[in-house]
């Protein structure tokens, strides 16, 4: 309870870098100076329980931990190494910063997604891994040793699989729009959700309230990860069709079991998505979640889609199935 008390106290921290929109991947990057000026504008920014940063670059000596030199040579002529570096910059910040306590959760923006970043490869507008640079940084300056990573962008976690696979203090769980028939859990620390895309609110919502609880638990984590793609909204390109409501119910679903396992560290990592209009409302409502403060109406503006029954069921069974194998339930 202390913990709680105290980190209520603190704000949330955001970390942006107008670099990011202005040299990011074109896919990712138009929608960010909306999203920031619309922060600005509602006044989000304004009040005590948010503190904004801007991102620096991340450090080299940081970078050769997770990627090859060739890596990080290919992705400095790809043209996207300045809005790579200052986006893994704000997600080390993010982590740093929630860790230290200057803040009770944290928002890094990115211009360059990360979760298809591997070791030695990227694809799919992600250059460096995010996530795993923010671990890697945290497990050496200052011995944290567990984590959850949630990723609920409909694009899998390849990336992130690759460097942090092996990591026995890492737990992965990832939603990907690629449902199958014939699917077995590969193991606790590597739990891939094949949800069918045609899913909304309803189904994705309670996949997310069923599995993330128990999975942190076992994880012993001490921060929790949050690889969001609003690309899984319905206007999106990924797949998925959720709506607007479905964020601000996934942010307070992270938030509570941030606050029973690991004092509320949480931090959202900015993953894919196009839409401005989605970009603002999603991003306003998760970060005032995140900061305590009341949701605006036209954050929530439009109606969730409605789910045939099939789909209802596939997705249930599928969740059934997985705790069943998780040995949950
Ligand atoms: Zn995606």
């Amino acid at each position: 309870m202390t913990n709680r008390l105290a980190s209520s106290n603190k704000p949330t921290l955001v970390l942006y870098h107008t670099l990011m929109a202005a040299k990011g991947y074109p896919v990712l990057a138009g929608r960010l100076q909306p999203a920031f000026d619309y922060l600005r504008e509602t006044g989000t920014l304004d009040l005590s329980h948010v503190k904004v940063e801007q991102a620096l670059d991340v450090s080299r000596d940081l970078l050769v931990q997770v990627h090859t030199k060739d890596h990080i040579q290919r992705v400095k002529n790809s043209g996207y190494d300045a809005a790579s570096l200052v986006s893994a910059g704000a997600a080390v910040r993010a982590g740093e910063g929630v860790w230290l306590g200057e803040a009770r959760n944290a928002f890094a923006f990115t211009g360059c997604a990360g979760h298809h970043a591997s070791q030695d490869s990227f694809w799919g507008f992600c250059y460096y891994n995010n996530s795993a640079l923010l671990i890697r940084n945290l497990q050496q300056k200052h011995d944290v040793k567990q984590f959850l990573i949630v990723d609920t962008d409909p694009h899998p976690g390849d990336g992130t699989r690759d460097i942090l696979g092996d990591d026995n203090g890492v737990f992965h769980l990832n939603f990907e729009a690629s449902f199958r028939e014939r699917y077995e859990v590969q193991s606790k620390r590597h739990v891939d959700v094949p949800f069918p895309s045609n899913c909304s609110d309803g189904s994705f919502i309670e996949a997310v309230r069923r599995l993330v609880p128990p999975l942190a638990r076992e994880s012993k984590a001490e921060m929790i990860l949050w690889n969001m793609g609003h690309d899984a909204h319905a206007l999106d390109y990924g797949g998925f069709n959720l709506s607007l409501h479905a964020f601000p119910i996934m942010t307070q679903i992270l938030m509570q079991t941030a606050d029973e396992i690991c004092s509320g560290r949480l931090v959202v990592l900015l993953s894919g998505g196009s839409e401005i209009f989605v970009a603002q409302h999603a991003i306003s409502s998760i970060i005032r979640s995140l900061a305590g403060l009341p949701l605006l109406a036209e954050d929530e503006k439009d109606e969730p889609k409605t789910e045939s029954e099939e789909t209802k069921t596939i997705a249930r069974k599928l969740v059934d199935t997985i705790l069943v194998e998780l040995g949950f339930e």
